[in-house]
């Protein structure tokens, strides 16, 4: 990895840049970040050693470009057509570029930008909700060869289902805020998140907890050397087709605590065996039953990334089905949000056993009830 920074400075313009490291890194050497000057490394990309050739290689990676500014930032459009000579030029690097400032970035484009350059990916920082749909809306209409969006600092919950269906979009990133000053994360906004990338099957990566987590309702401080290694120790990022989630670890709900709490969801609690439903369990025996409940489970919830997930259950048509809305055991989603089990990987047989006992028990307490 390489960092490319062209000019220095910016201008806060959203919420994610209440406590900026550009200003809080310029602020500890009495410098003042909202001044944007070039730098001395304007040209780095095609910087040369004294054999003549480039410095920075493709072998170094990922460029990050404008890393102390925007890259779309007005103040420096006077400079940025020099910038896409340097990145057409060097087109066997790889730039990413992330903005804060997509709804600039069609007035900055080179005149031969086309559909967009191989060479470069555009990454959204979207912090909160209303960043989200304002700038996700734009990004997926733009000519872009590689999408990204960053939601870091990550301020609270963030729904966006609607902008990573389309396939569009490579990556999602998230993490908290560091920093003295540093607003909360809640590690329920990171699962949520990582539950709609493993859903539309794009990677996801836990980057940082930032310097203030909140899991399980309970608040912790945490250094800054650890808040990249406590996310990565998680295991909540995500590559599609790598079974990441059984890196998670998680504790099972005991028994009676989860019929209980079954039992205080109006939503659940709804679901009973029809007079036919327990006909047909009388007549085809449990063992039947539960061999069915087998299948159904294998095939329609175990796979790292179910078909349909979320509406591969239907409400009716077999006890087994009833018995999965009424358990919460009718997609990944509620798999994780009452059993703790991560979405994003192959439910093991012990797992998979486990699903089926649960179901099984709510087909006989329906039995018995009238
Ligand atoms: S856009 Fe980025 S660099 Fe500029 S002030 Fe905001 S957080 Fe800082
Ligand atoms: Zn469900």
């Amino acid at each position: 990895m390489t960092i490319w920074n062209p000019w220095h400075g910016c201008q806060k313009i959203s919420p994610g840049c209440a406590n900026c490291y550009v200003y809080r890194r310029d602020e500890s050497i009495g410098k003042d970040a909202s001044v944007v000057t070039k730098t001395g490394d304007f040209a780095l990309p095609l910087k040369k050693n004294r054999y003549g050739e480039y410095k920075i290689t493709a072998q170094d990676g990922v460029v990050f470009t404008c890393m102390t500014s925007d890259f779309f930032l007005d103040q420096a459009d006077p400079w940025r057509q020099e910038c896409w000579d340097i990145i057409r030029q060097r087109s066997d690097l790889d730039f990413h570029i992330i903005t804060k400032r997509i709804d600039r970035f069609e007035q900055c484009l080179p005149h031969d930008w086309g559909d967009g350059w191989d060479n470069v990916t555009i990454c959204s920082t979207c912090e909160d909700q209303q960043r989200t749909d304002y700038r996700l809306e734009i990004l997926l209409r733009l000519p872009i060869k590689h999408r990204q969006v960053i939601c870091e600092p990550m301020l609270g919950e963030i729904d966006m289902q609607k902008y990573l269906a389309g396939g569009l979009i490579r990556h999602v990133t998230c993490g908290g805020e560091s920093g003295d000053n540093a607003r909360p994360c809640d590690f329920r906004w990171v699962k949520e998140l990582r539950r709609q990338c493993v859903r539309s099957g794009v990677p996801f990566t836990f980057k940082q907890t930032g310097a203030v987590f909140i899991k399980d309702a309970k608040l912790y401080h945490i250094p800054r050397k650890l808040q990249m290694a406590q996310a990565k120790k998680s295991g909540y990022s995500y590559i599609p087709g790598q079974d990441c989630g059984s890196a998670i670890k998680y504790t099972l709900p005991q028994r009676e605590q989860l019929f209980e709490r079954l039992s205080r969801s109006d939503f659940r609690s709804r679901f009973h065996l029809s007079a036919n439903d327990k006909d047909y369990v009388i007549q085809k025996g449990i063992d039947t039953v539960r061999s069915h409940a087998r299948d159904f489970v294998a095939k329609r919830l175990s796979p790292e990334n179910p078909d349909n997930d979320g509406k591969q259950t239907p409400l009716k048509g077999h006890p087994v089905f009833v018995a999965q809305h009424a358990c919460a055991c009718c997609c990944r989603a509620c798999l994780e949000k009452w059993h703790n089990i991560p979405s994003g990987k192959i439910l093991t047989a012990d797992e998979q056993e486990y699903i089926v006992n649960v179901l099984l028990e709510w087909i006989q307490r329906e039995l018995k009830s009238h």
